[in-house]
């Protein structure tokens, strides 16, 4: 039964300009009854941080960068209407709004290793997270669920597949769960023969076919590294094995993740692919809210729905995401820097498709894992990563 009190929840929206942020608020803007936005924080881009702190007016905004953090602080006080909230900039600044700001969940969708410590600063102020960074939790998993348990939050998955699983485990008891079955896309290069992944353009990786992303994320659904970081997320979030945990190549993307349990039944999350879904379940769980902005499913509009083996030999990014799992400790926080790098010339046109999985893969044969990391210990493999992984593309080795 729901209740018949249905309380506004206030939120913090910590990566407000992303494809993530911009959704939510989407949502937000749609049932002003049951939102409230508390605090809104992106990385730089002003204009539309004014613009979004001008509907929502939340009690607090920032950025990450010093520079946008400046002008941000200029642009609020001069115009012609003054915003009257809390301005904060740089990465402490960040990490500041994201602690004392007044909110009942924080939803944490910021880029990369930079969404890792504002992440963890609103989790010890003992706000809920929705946590859409997958990074929080492939560089420093352990830490954080034992963060979370400590301090008694929630983790509540928004990355679809996440969230799937976590809908389809409501109610079961752990040692029910045989195994958790991740879908993937398979991504734009599905059908691609090795020799023609070698020339893909960037323009080719960024056109997923079903979702709408941002930019890194697009580039990790094409190498499949996406579906890697989700294998070291769902271990973290699920407390299931590496070995228990499958992929299956689902292109349609209407089955969003699957669990088997021990007596056979295999429960599985249908939804048209639109992450307005699972990010409206996470603000709301245990609640399901009615919901007039995404379209709902209509199977006899759907083709039908295929499943395949991925293939590791064409897309290795999934090996080495489960490789670095097992090896554990500082390993994963290293492979998602490297990739992070990785992806990062690959976008600006300085290195080729490949070079991704090459670089990683050269990167984590230098590392010595450190075990039970510190998060200081976690950023420091974190930049070591990326120092590696900007010397090893030069190399000219190309083989993984
Ligand atoms: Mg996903």
């Amino acid at each position: 039964m729901v209740s018949a009190v249905r309380t506004k929840k206030k939120i913090l929206v910590l990566g407000s300009t992303g494809s993530i942020g911009r959704q939510a608020l989407s949502l937000a803007a749609a049932m002003p009854d049951r939102l409230e936005i508390f605090g809104l924080a992106a990385h730089s881009n002003v204009g539309l941080l004014l613009e979004q702190a001008r509907v929502f007016h939340p009690q607090a905004i920032g950025l990450v960068n010093e520079e946008a953090g400046t002008e941000l602080r200029e642009r609020a006080r001069s115009e012609l209407d003054p915003l009257d909230c809390a301005i904060y900039q740089g990465a402490e600044g960040i990490e500041e709004l994201a602690a004392t700001t007044e909110a009942d969940l924080a939803l944490c969708c910021m880029l990369g290793t930079g969404g890792l410590r504002p992440t963890l600063a609103a989790l010890r102020s003992g706000k809920d997270i929705a946590l859409a960074n997958k990074e929080t939790l492939v560089a420093a998993g352990e830490l954080v669920t034992r963060e979370a348990r400590s301090y008694g939050v929630r983790l509540l998955p928004v990355d679809s597949e996440h969230s799937a699983l976590f809908q389809c485990l409501q109610g079961e008891l752990p040692e029910a769960v045989k195994r958790v079955i991740l879908t993937a896309s398979g991504g734009p290069f599905l059908h691609t023969s090795p020799e023609d992944l070698c020339r893909v353009t960037v323009e080719q990786a960024l056109s997923h076919p079903t979702w709408r992303m941002g930019n890194k994320i697009s580039v990790d659904s094409a190498t499949l590294m996406n579906k890697g970081l989700e294998i070291i997320e769902a271990h973290h979030l699920f407390g299931v094995g590496v070995d228990r945990i499958e992929v299956l190549v689902h292109p349609q993307s209407i089955i969003h993740s699957m669990v088997e349990f021990v007596d056979g039944s295999v429960k599985a999350q249908m939804g048209v692919p639109d992450m307005r879904l699972p990010i409206l379940y996470a603000l709301f769980y245990p609640e399901r809210v009615e919901n007039s902005e995404v379209p709902g499913l209509d199977l006899r509009q759907t083709s039908r729905l295929t499943f395949q083996e991925p293939d590791v030999n064409r897309f290795p990014c999934l090996r080495l995401a489960r490789e670095a799992l097992k090896l554990g400790g500082t390993m994963p926080a290293v492979m998602n820097a490297a990739n992070e790098a990785a992806v990062g010339r690959f976008i600006e046109g300085n290195s080729g498709f490949m070079d991704i999985p090459n670089t990683i893969k050269q990167v984590m044969k230098l590392h010595d894992p450190i075990f039970d990391p510190s998060m200081a210990q976690i950023l420091e493999a974190d930049a070591w990563a990326r120092r590696q992984a900007a010397t090893c593309g030069k190399s000219g080795v190309t083989h993984v």
